[in-house]
């Protein structure tokens, strides 16, 4: 007789929501424990990319997801000084041309109700994973603070995706690969004053930039610093950070008026990192607990859903069919996903290191984009390719 194997879910973002739904589907009982009590946390990514789009519109997804209020964006442009300049654009890509830009609780809501429907699917909310349950060597499920006092939640399999302050990570001993970065990011909303033109926008000026992503109604906007300048920023008046604002992007000066508090404005430590192993026996890491990814390019929910994709597609088998879950097995998810993760980490770190940097170290005057990379970007089919790297990724996987 056929004994099929339960998975516990730990972190109820886009890697663990869209695991749980995956498995879910194939049959499989699962649990998801997420600490929070529901979604509606602010300052996470909010971009949805054609590679989530093609696994939505696989899993039947997709025509709920639309029903969803967004933006869409089909460029990303930059303006330096006097100069605006598109360095990826999706227009011409298929099958989808834009990045969709959906509040993240709106995404995790839909994949919660998609879940729930499912027979094996339960979603526990304000359960806090606080340790690893040990058979041994082995993983065999965690504790969890839940409204009810502590409990434990028993899995032939745990897997991590409690985000990149992982709880798990830590409660594993697993050794961590830094990679660093020279910024950290500052999150704030600003009142847009006029409609969406399909476009993410960027300002870079001397020693600073920032990006302004539309959602619907406001700008979330990032403001890029030197790392470990947070603290000196926010020592000085509220009013020196407008005027800097302002210079960046004086046509938004009634808006960037609007910010009355440094509590307003959150700070994000960015922290690029990836796991040496992703595995332990029963323990299985994916997501931001995995690698955590630099938010240049806004791809970290891309690859937190691909991981899912990847785990759901080598594990429903064995775990359905009551497998062994071996070494073997778990370190196929990491040998798939790790050379994507790689080169994504590779890319980040060199804009980082070269023309972000450059950005950071500016005096007086923001630095240019090299006239031959200017002549090179005229050519769309050019604009394209960065598009499609943050887009659809490297090594797509289709959902089974
Ligand atoms: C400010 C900010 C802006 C970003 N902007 C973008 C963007 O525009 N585009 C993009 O693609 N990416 C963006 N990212 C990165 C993106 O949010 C992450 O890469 C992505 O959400 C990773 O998904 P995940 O499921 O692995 O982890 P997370 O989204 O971090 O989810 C982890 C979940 O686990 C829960 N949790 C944590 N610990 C426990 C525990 N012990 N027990 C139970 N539950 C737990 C958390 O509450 C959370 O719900 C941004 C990140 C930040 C912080």
């Amino acid at each position: 007789m056929i004994n099929p194997k339960s998975c516990c879910i730990v972190g109820g973002g886009p890697a663990g929501m869209m695991l749980g739904y995956l498995l879910a589907r194939r049959g499989i009982s699962v649990t998801v424990l997420e600490k929070h009590a529901d979604f509606l946390r602010d300052f996470r990514g909010d971009t949805v990319h054609p590679s989530t789009l093609i696994a939505l519109q696989q899993v039947g997804l997709l025509q709920r997801f639309n029903a969803l209020p967004q933006s869409r964006i089909n460029r990303l442009s930059v303006r330096m000084g006097e100069v605006v300049q598109t360095v990826a654009d999706f227009r011409g890509l298929a099958p989808f041309d834009y990045v969709a830009l959906v509040p993240q609780w709106d995404l995790l809501n839909l994949l919660a109700k998609a879940g729930r429907a499912l027979p094996h699917f339960t979603l526990r909310m304000q359960h806090e994973a606080t340790a690893l349950v040990r058979d041994g060597d082995k993983v065999v499920g965690v504790t969890a603070n839940t409204p009810t006092g502590e409990r434990q939640f028993l899995a032939d399999l745990t897997i991590a995706c409690d985000g990149r302050g992982s709880t798990l990570r830590d409660r594993a001993s697993l050794a961590v690969e830094e990679l660093g970065a020279p910024m950290d990011v500052l999150w704030f909303r600003l009142p847009k004053p006029h409609a969406s033109n399909g476009e993410l926008f960027g300002v870079i000026g001397a020693g600073t930039a920032i990006v302004l992503i539309d959602r619907i109604d406001y700008f979330q906007v990032a403001y890029i610093l030197p790392k470990g300048s947070d603290m000196k920023l926010r020592s000085k008046p509220l009013e020196n950070f407008r005027q800097t604002l302002v210079s960046l992007a004086p046509e938004l000066k009634d808006s960037i008026a609007a910010i009355q508090s440094w509590d307003e404005v959150k700070t994000l430590e960015v922290k690029v990192d990836r796991l040496q192993t992703w595995h332990q026996q029963g323990l299985l890491l994916i997501g931001d607990a995995a690698h955590a990814m630099s938010p240049i390019g806004g791809v970290g929910i891309n690859l937190a859903i691909q991981d899912s994709i990847t785990a759901a597609n080598v594990l429903a088998p064995a775990l359905a069919a009551g497998d062994e879950l071996n070494d073997a097995l778990l370190s196929r998810v990491q040998r798939r996903r790790l050379p994507a993760v790689k080169k994504v980490q590779a890319l980040q770190v060199a804009l980082q290191n070269n023309a972000l940097s450059a950005v950071l170290a500016a005096k007086g005057q923001a630095p240019k984009i090299p006239a031959p990379i200017r002549w090179l970007l005229k050519f769309r089919v050019l604009r394209n390719i960065p598009a499609r790297i943050i887009g659809y990724g490297f090594d797509r996987e289709d959902v089974q």
